[in-house]
């Protein structure tokens, strides 16, 4: 039996999604717990209430709306993503993960179909980490990344803990953190990149994120004047830095697989002056690779080369390793139901590694997941300009539904 999900009336969701805290450019703008994102919470909870779904809320918030199963004495399986957006955020990015699962809620009341298994939407609070730092704290806490304490301790920029907000939101819930065991999670998300639209592909079937490594980096030398020190003796800070970018540079665009990425994304001079030489600089280094052994040999590469800069300039490196996030793996029986769901599409798909972390990576840690993208315009997002076609949004939402079916109705394992 086929269960075609209706593009239409999920594109509509997601319109009327978008006037909850629209912003002026045709965005939204729904910060974690203001106001704008408890009423698309609202919104949401009455449309699944509708369709006789029920609601439960954990004490960060995080919302499981479930859809019973014939046995509810099973794990659910889950789908979800998240409302909260980045001031004047897009109207796809999470929310299109939850609405998805919504249209696949609605389309299985419409046609009767009830699964073995119990489903679960998820909304996973602050995801975006624009109003608590840091981002998806709360799929994290899910996780046991975090405790409950520390996250609802977690202060916005007006002093205000997640837990007050929570309060305020009228979203703080009872139960504990971690509840419900998930069977497994799914996720369904625009790509945030340029991948799938520059090879005509409609769907990205996840493996699994890259891994990622930061830096603070100091390189000190000696400040003198412009003129009168001549070049040998010269203790030059930022052409040390300059080399050391331009030796990651040129390391990282000669790795044809494109899977080699390197940036320096902050640089400050001490006290920088146009006749000075720069006595100190500070800079960041990220690292970030999809094979962790290539990630290793990538910082092993890094700091030679950061070595050999200070060296060939007469400075002094001091690197900091500040965070780490490991390569994720997906689970191999999520990810080969999502790539059996692309296929019943007949659309082209890839097998690709998200570039960008999600929720998906944390609940990874406790339940078997896996991720589904769909291309997006220009590989824009956190933008308002952000835009995913509903032909895409629509051939998400059906893998989607295909994959949940599937694991909802698998014969119990002994
Ligand atoms: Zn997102």
């Amino acid at each position: 039996m086929t269960v075609s999900i209706d593009g239409q009336r999920l594109w509509s969701s997601l319109m009327a999604m978008a006037e909850v805290g629209p912003s002026p450019n045709g965005g939204s703008h729904r910060l974690a717990l203001t106001e704008e994102d408890a009423a698309g919470r609202r919104l949401l909870i009455g449309w699944c209430e509708a369709i006789g779904c029920t609601l439960r809320v954990d004490r960060i918030g995080n919302l499981f709306i479930r859809r019973r199963g014939k046995r509810d004495d099973l794990d659910p399986v889950a789908t979800g993503s998240h409302l909260d957006t980045q001031p004047k955020g897009g109207r796809f990015d999470g929310v299109l993960g939850v609405l998805a699962g919504l249209e696949v809620f609605r389309t299985l009341h419409d046609q009767g179909v009830v699964t073995q298994r119990p489903l679960e939407l998820v909304v996973w609070t602050n995801e975006e980490g624009s109003r608590f730092a840091p981002a998806m704290v709360a799929s994290g806490t899910y996780a046991g990344v975090f405790s409950a304490e520390s996250t609802l301790s977690r202060r916005d920029r007006d002093g205000v803990t997640l837990g007050q907000a929570l309060e305020a939101s009228g979203f703080a819930g009872e139960m504990p953190v971690g509840e419900p065991q998930l069977d497994a999670f799914f996720e369904l998300h625009i790509e945030q990149g340029p991948v799938l639209e520059e090879n005509g592909e409609a769907i990205g079937v996840v493996t699994g994120v890259q891994g990622m490594r930061w830096f603070d980096v100091t390189l000190r030398g000696q400040p003198s004047h412009a003129g009168p020190t001549p070049m040998r003796y010269r203790r030059d800070a930022l052409a040390a830095a300059a080399r050391l970018i331009d030796r990651l540079q040129s390391h990282a665009m000669t790795d044809a697989s494109g899977a080699t990425k390197v940036t320096c994304g902050t640089l400050e001079i001490d006290s920088p002056s146009r006749n000075v030489v720069p006595g100190e600089v500070h800079l960041t280094v990220d690292l970030r690779h999809v094979v962790e052994g290539e990630l290793e040999a990538l910082q092993a590469l890094y700091e030679r080369e950061l070595a050999a800069a200070a060296e060939a300039f007469g400075v002094k490196a001091d690197s900091e390793r500040i965070w780490v996030s490991p390569v994720v793996e997906f689970d191999v029986g999520c990810i080969d139901a999502l790539e059996r769901a692309a296929r019943a599409q007949g659309v082209s798909y890839r097998r690709m590694m998200s570039g960008a972390g999600h929720d998906a990576v944390y609940v990874s840690r406790v339940a078997p997941t896996a991720m589904i993208f769909i291309p997006c315009r220009d590989g824009v997002s956190h933008n308002e300009a952000e835009y995913a076609s509903p032909e895409h949004c629509a051939l998400g939402a059906q893998a989607l539904c295909d994959a949940l079916l599937e694991r909802a109705n698998l014969e119990e394992s002994a």
